[in-house]
């Protein structure tokens, strides 16, 4: 337990992401006793002060600073002593937020790309190699946020069911044979949800741009369901203006032909097909129900199908996984030349079935799951796949971040859309939310579902309210 006194702010929620860097193992409070550290972070007049009490050593930095600046130069000064302390100095800095592409992008319009370089490197302490990460990113991205329209928008379906729950799973999703029963009544609402949605989009005058369905896993479900779904989308809404169209088939143990037929019928260009390793013995251990050959088998399935947009996920840093067999996962998966690699960093929240152990793979200097990202970013860079989408996570693994990898000209233009903030996305289903975005993209306004199916559905029509916010949002 570390003990945290903050004097004269309230920047809690800020210095206690930094304290997680060095210390992800750690509860801290404000009340604690018997604590392992004393942390104090103070604004005095226009003075920054952070002191450390730990293991009989005390450590004290200062430093003047504007007043719109405290919360950044507590962090920093807290940063400098915990490296010093722990002589751990992870690489994003005190760079903690979820967006470091939209927040590069954000201050090069500002200021230009120097001053944004810069303020990374020397204020957000980010080092060299993340801050190349985050400009080629953005650099790839650029072009394709130049294809968003004025007045437009994306649509998200969501999908929350899963055969079985996955041990690293944060996401609640229903256990299909157990919700088995709500699915018909789901089916139903959102079918009526996506009715209103295409309404509220005509009558503000929005284009739709792109459309993802997601999960959850959507295959989980019935192909018939699945075609409702697909046929209301094609019903409601205007589709003339689509650039893409997505469907996270997800786990192999959900794919059928049949199903891959329907998305195809549908005229969707882009799958996720997603194996996170090709271990069998990983996939056993985080308990995903599946093996690496029924995932093979699956990719083939839909190749004969006729997709040739297929992404795969990936994630470094699972349990029992080692170097040597995420190397040979990456490489099979290079193989198979996929239009795109997602790689994730394990994150374990608080509510997925994983608890942190403390393992080397977890360890803030980064452990296994960065050895991996770093055989990840060669392998991908050296077959010629681009950084094009990224974000970061609390509790990451190594504090490192999930990186969308494509072929030039296979970028997933939601996955830019969303992470970026760049365009409204107005989202159908138990557990989605619905992003407003502003013109100038300075405002941003979310309202949200439910969570749960059946709260999805007992709750339908209250909700369905909720979302005539989206006229009040456009007036
Ligand atoms: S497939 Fe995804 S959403 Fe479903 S249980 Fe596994 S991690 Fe969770």
């Amino acid at each position: 337990m570390i003990k945290l006194t903050l004097i004269g702010n309230d920047y809690k929620y800020e210095i206690e992401n930094i304290i997680q860097l060095f210390f992800p193992a750690e509860s801290v409070s404000e009340q604690a006793e018997n604590c392992t550290a004393h942390i104090t972070a103070q604004k005095d007049g226009d003075l920054a002060k952070v002191t450390v009490d730990i293991s009989d050593k005390h450590f004290e930095k200062a430093q003047a600073c504007a007043c719109n600046d405290f919360e950044r130069t507590l962090c920093a000064l807290l940063y400098e002593i915990l490296s010093e302390y722990t002589g751990i100095y992870p690489k994003w800095g005190i760079q903690t937020g979820v967006r470091p592409t939209k927040l590069l992008r954000s201050l090069k319009e500002k200021k230009g790309i120097e001053y944004a370089k810069d303020y990374f490197r020397s204020k957000l302490l980010v080092s060299d190699e993340k801050l190349n990460l985050a400009y080629d990113t953005m650099s790839i991205q650029d072009p394709l946020l130049s294809k968003i329209l004025p007045r437009s928008f994306s649509l998200y379906i969501s999908i929350p069911f899963c055969k079985s729950r996955c041990s690293y799973c944060s996401f609640i999703s229903h256990d299909v044979s157990k919700s088995h029963k709500l699915i018909p009544d789901y089916v139903q609402l959102i079918c009526r949800e996506l009715e209103y949605t295409a309404k509220v989009a005509r009558d503000i005058g929005l284009t739709l741009q792109t459309v993802y369905i997601g999960g959850g896993t959507p295959t989980a479900i019935e192909a018939e369901d699945l075609q409702r779904i697909i046929a209301a989308v094609y019903k409601y809404f205007d589709l003339s203006n689509l650039l893409e169209f997505t469907v996270e088939a997800g786990r192999p143990d959900t794919i059928t032909k049949q199903k891959l037929d329907v998305i195809k019928a549908s005229g969707a260009d882009r799958i996720s097909i997603n194996p996170q390793t090709l271990n069998d013995n990983v996939l056993k251990e985080i308990r995903r129900n599946h093996t690496a050959k029924e995932f093979f088998d699956c990719y083939e399935l839909a190749l004969k199908t006729g997709f040739d947009n297929i992404n795969t996920d990936l994630i470094a840093g699972l349990p029992t996984d080692t170097v040597e067999s995420f190397k040979d996962t990456m490489d099979q998966i290079i193989g198979l030349s996929p239009a795109c690699v997602t790689v994730h960093t394990l994150s374990i929240k608080r509510s997925s079935r994983l608890v942190y152990k403390g393992e080397a793979e977890y360890s803030p200097e980064g452990g296994v799951a960065s050895q991996m990202l770093e055989i990840s970013h060669n392998s991908l860079k050296n077959s010629g796949y681009l950084p094009y989408y990224m974000y970061r996570q609390s509790r990451m693994a190594g504090n490192n971040e999930n990186i969308g990898w494509s072929k030039p000209g296979f970028e997933g233009l939601y996955n830019v859309f969303i992470m970026e903030e760049a365009q409204t996305i107005l989202a159908v289903g138990a557990g989605a939310s619905t992003k407003l975005v502003s013109e100038d993209k300075t405002n941003i306004s979310r309202i949200f579902n439910y969570k749960y199916p059946y709260e999805y559905i007992s709750g339908f029509d209250e909700m369905l309210k909720r979302k005539s916010a989206i006229y009040e949002f456009y007036k």
